[in-house]
């Protein structure tokens, strides 16, 4: 396809669902799109994720305002077909241990003084609310929240993909590391480690608990709080669970193909890191969060792991977005978020808006990489 001098060609390094995300909605708004993937597509932590699309509990007002949109933003998708097996809106329940019911109790108040949904409910109550649960396995009061959903980000990302192609975005997959070329202080393009180079008026660096590694060479220093974290994927059981469970020993949600994911983090400690980078956890330990997740599930099946799969998740050294150009950068931009499940789509979006009209969106104002400087 060729590309008309007037044309804005965006180069963007990452094939998450940040990646993809601003790569569609930069082809939507007219833009020349190259994407760049290191391997495959969602072969890092939208591969691996839990995705509960959500704003609960207490953060910054900002932060829960981008949250509520993300959420919002998929709705529509959902309202445009229901039916999809990848993205539902069963809601979220969540409970603490034993003796926290004090703790419970200020996050149902909490939520309920912003407007967000909530319900407090004693564990007889569960049944009729949200199907599926063992109200067994539920110490003291849970909170719902009946407005939030999930989504499976590889098939979100094949989804998007499909627009990606139609709209004739260009895709370089197994494109090894890819670094970002600056002349004369400004973004000029991209260059994979086997030397080739793609020229851009602007680049998107979209490569989750990479990205300060990628952006360091520019002088741009991102603080990185990325944890090692697992996600376990579980072979077909019967069950009529609807809501993600955010529980004190296991999380977990419905899966495409009648599964579940599982995560928590008290099996971090197990997980062992190879010279190579890889990473391993023993297969006991994975039995353990799969026995864990099964006493929350009504009749409490035989949870098997069919496949667990183990990485950083990305966050941000101050727990924050970081979205937007990089002031000692001009034409380069950077995606690098906790929760990019949930705010996947609104940041693709807002991004590509500032990328293609260099106008800086307000609900970005408190996100931007020139914090830290
Ligand atoms: C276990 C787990 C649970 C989670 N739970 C939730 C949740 O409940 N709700 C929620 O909203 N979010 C959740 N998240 C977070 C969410 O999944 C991530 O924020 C999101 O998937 C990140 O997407 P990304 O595009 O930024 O990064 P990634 O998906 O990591 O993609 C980055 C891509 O960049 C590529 N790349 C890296 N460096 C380079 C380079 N130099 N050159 C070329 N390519 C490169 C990588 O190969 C990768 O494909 C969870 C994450 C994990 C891991």
């Amino acid at each position: 396809m060729s590309t008309p001098a007037s044309t804005k060609r965006v180069a963007v390094i990452g094939g998450g669902i940040l990646g993809v995300s601003t790569a569609v909605h930069l082809l939507r708004e007219g833009a020349s799109v190259i994407l760049l993937t290191e391997r495959g597509l969602a072969s890092e932590a939208s591969g691996r994720s839990l995705s509960w699309l959500n704003s609960s509990g207490e953060r910054s007002t900002p932060y829960h305002h981008l949250r509520l949109a993300g959420v919002d933003r998929y709705r529509t998708l959902f309202a445009a077909d229901p039916r999809r097996e990848w993205l539902q809106f069963g809601g979220g329940l969540m409970w603490n241990a034993a003796g926290q019911q004090d703790v419970t109790e200020a996050r149902h108040a909490y939520e309920k003084s912003i407007g967000y949904d909530s319900k407090l409910l004693a564990p007889v109550d569960i049944a009729s609310v949200t199907p599926g649960t063992d109200p067994a396995a539920v110490p003291e009061k849970a909170i719902f929240n009946p407005g939030e959903g999930w989504v499976s980000l590889p098939d979100l990302i094949e989804f998007l993909m499909e627009e990606f192609h139609s709209r004739g975005g260009e895709l370089v997959l197994n494109s090894g590391k890819v670094s970002v070329m600056v002349e004369a202080g400004r973004t000029t393009g991209v260059e994979t480690s086997a030397g080739g180079t793609y020229p851009a008026d602007a680049v998107l660096v979209a490569c989750g608990a990479a990205t300060p590694a990628v952006v360091e060479p520019l002088g741009v220093k991102i603080p990185n709080g990325s944890p090692v974290s697992m996600l376990v994927v579980t072979k077909q059981v019967e069950h009529n669970v609807a809501a993600v469970l955010n529980t004190p020993r296991a999380a977990l949600r419905p899966n495409p193909g009648g599964t579940f994911a599982l995560d928590h983090d008290w099996y971090e400690e197990h997980i062992t890191e190879h010279a190579d980078g890889s990473f391993s956890i023993p297969g006991d330990v994975v039995q353990e969060l799969a026995d864990e997740a099964s006493k929350l599930i009504a009749g409490n099946p035989e949870l098997k792991p069919a496949s667990w799969k183990i990485g950083y998740k990305p966050i941000p050294g101050d727990g924050e977005p970081v979205l937007g150009e990089l002031g000692q950068v001009p034409g380069c931009f950077v995606a690098f978020t906790h929760s990019g499940a949930t705010l996947g789509l609104i940041a693709g979006e807002l991004l590509a808006g500032e990328i293609m009209t260099g106008k800086k969106h307000p609900m970005l104002s408190t996100f931007r990489p020139g914090r830290f400087s």
